[in-house]
């Protein structure tokens, strides 16, 4: 995201391949081609599927008035946490996002099950009627409805706007497994409040047929009938699954190696289209070169969110302000977006307690992006603006290893954002720029799709430098190093 004010020894032989069939869907758990659809070339099977992935069949209903979501969802989950599980633990985001989401009914395999709400309703805990050994697999059955707010909580990502439903972090999603234990930190309203792995999703939504639906992954059905439409996408591997829903909006679209790019906007800013749609292509270019982009489509949506642009997989939103200016801040914006495909999609990690991680990286990747692109002058410009956030900070020298929770409003984007962006600086000092880059493919190659902390990216730079970058890290991050 990017901020506006410029945040025993047991063996367990096991498997229990007897799962039912999928109910929402005509398609069988263990054929992962259907996600194919959406993948290039260099991502697809038969050596790139992920079969300990978890495979969610989401159902989704949009009311006639865009309010509300009747959901029905069928998850394929395989305990690969190495541990006998006597539990599940779910996110309901929007309980906590100025929105409602309500669970009504939860099956585990056929068994009605119970569950308990924690965290102000962000989290449901489901007790499982029969212990998940490990690499056990298990269906998670579930009806829901989600009432969408028209708020602002967390920079309005889950709102309905007056042309446009922004509709994030909308269905029950399992909290990643880390350490023996769920992940279930309270989001803080500065910084991005999702933490996910990634997963299969395989999406049937149902709309008005007025709208325009644009959404992570690739359409593979479109169904009209009477006033209602129908649309089914796939994607995956992918952190999780949004849609926008918009009326009234203009679209233009232009290819970058295997990968459509699109670009949704309101009518009346449709002379920003066309260089949106460059900034794109040149971001894509650019990033490709650390490791190909993983989709065949990637889609732009302005919303009138509050913060200038917020990241999911395979499409990001850009707040509708950066288009009646497309000379100001729109590239860098867009292009730090684009950056998150990378840095939070592909690779991902923990948003709530170490953002320093995607967002710090996000802010270098543009840097790359306006040296390859921009003059001189334009990239002085660009860690001018970064520093003198940063030292709009409380205290500029502030380590960027903190939990969003840790910053107060100045501090957030001039120390996660700003310092941040400086101690990779830091660290081209250290291995050189090219070092650096090198590092960072080879982090993205050997984490792809996994869900990392900052140590995973130190122990990539040392293998380039084949040097300790403990103080380093100890002075910049933290002492966690
Ligand atoms: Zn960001």
């Amino acid at each position: 995201m990017k901020l506006t004010f410029i945040f025993a020894f047991v063996v367990f032989f096991h498997v229990s391949l007897a799962v039912s069939l999928p109910e929402l869907f005509n398609q069988p758990w263990e054929d992962l081609s259907i996600f194919e659809h959406d993948l290039v070339s260099s991502y697809q099977a038969p050596n790139q599927s992920l079969p300990d992935l978890s495979i969610y069949h989401l159902d989704l209903s949009l009311s006639d008035d865009l309010s509300q979501v009747t959901g029905k969802e069928e998850l394929l989950y395989r305990n690969s946490t190495g541990q006998i599980l006597s539990e599940l633990v779910f996110r309901l985001y929007p309980n906590v996002l100025g929105s409602q989401l309500l669970v009504k009914r939860v099956e585990i395999d056929g068994v009605l099950t119970v569950g308990r709400l924690e965290h102000s309703g962000s989290v449901l805990r489901i007790f499982l009627p029969k212990a998940l050994a490990p690499n056990e697999q298990t269906i998670i059955a579930m009806q829901f409805t989600t009432q969408v707010g028209q708020g602002s909580e967390s920079y309005g990502r889950l709102a309905l706007y007056s042309e446009a439903l922004s509709l994030a972090h909308a269905y029950p999603v399992l909290a990643p497994f880390k350490e023996g234990d769920w992940l279930t930190d309270t989001p803080s309203p500065l910084g991005d409040p999702s933490v996910l792995e990634a997963a299969y999703y395989l999406v049937r939504v149902s709309a008005p047929v007025a709208q325009t639906l644009v959404a992570s992954g690739s359409l593979i059905n479109l169904d009209e009938t009477g006033d209602r439409q129908t649309a089914v996408f796939s994607t995956g591997p992918a952190r999780e699954f949004y849609l926008a829903s918009v009326t009234g909006y203009v679209q233009l679209s232009q290819m970058v190696g295997e990968t459509l790019i699109n670009i949704y906007l309101p009518e009346r800013f449709d002379h920003a289209a066309g260089v949106s749609l460059e900034y794109a292509a040149k971001a894509l270019e650019r990033f490709n070169q650390l490791i190909p982009y993983p989709y065949r489509e990637l889609d732009i949506v302005a919303m009138p969110v509050l913060a200038s642009g917020i990241e999911f997989p395979g499409i990001f939103t850009l707040t509708n302000r950066l288009f009646t200016n497309p000379a100001g801040s729109l590239e860098s914006v867009l292009v730090h977006e684009t950056a998150h495909q990378w840095s939070y999609n592909l690779v991902g990690n923990d948003q709530v307690l170490e953002p320093w991680l995607d967002e710090a990286l996000a802010q270098y990747l543009t840097l790359l992006y306006h040296r390859s692109y921009d003059s001189p002058q334009f990239v002085e410009g660009y860690l001018d603006f970064w520093n003198a956030t940063w030292h709009e900070a409380t205290d500029p020298l502030e380590v960027i290893g903190e939990p969003v929770s840790y910053y107060d409003d100045y501090s957030y984007s001039g120390i996660v954002y700003g310092r941040g962006l400086f101690f990779f600086l830091v660290l081209e000092q250290e291995i050189g720029t090219d070092g650096l880059e090198r590092a960072l493919s080879q982090y993205y190659e050997q984490y792809r799709w996994d869900f990392v902390s900052g140590e995973a990216l130190k122990t990539e730079l040392e293998l380039v430098c084949k040097c300790d970058l403990s103080e380093l890290f100890d002075r910049w991050v933290d002492k966690k190093y």
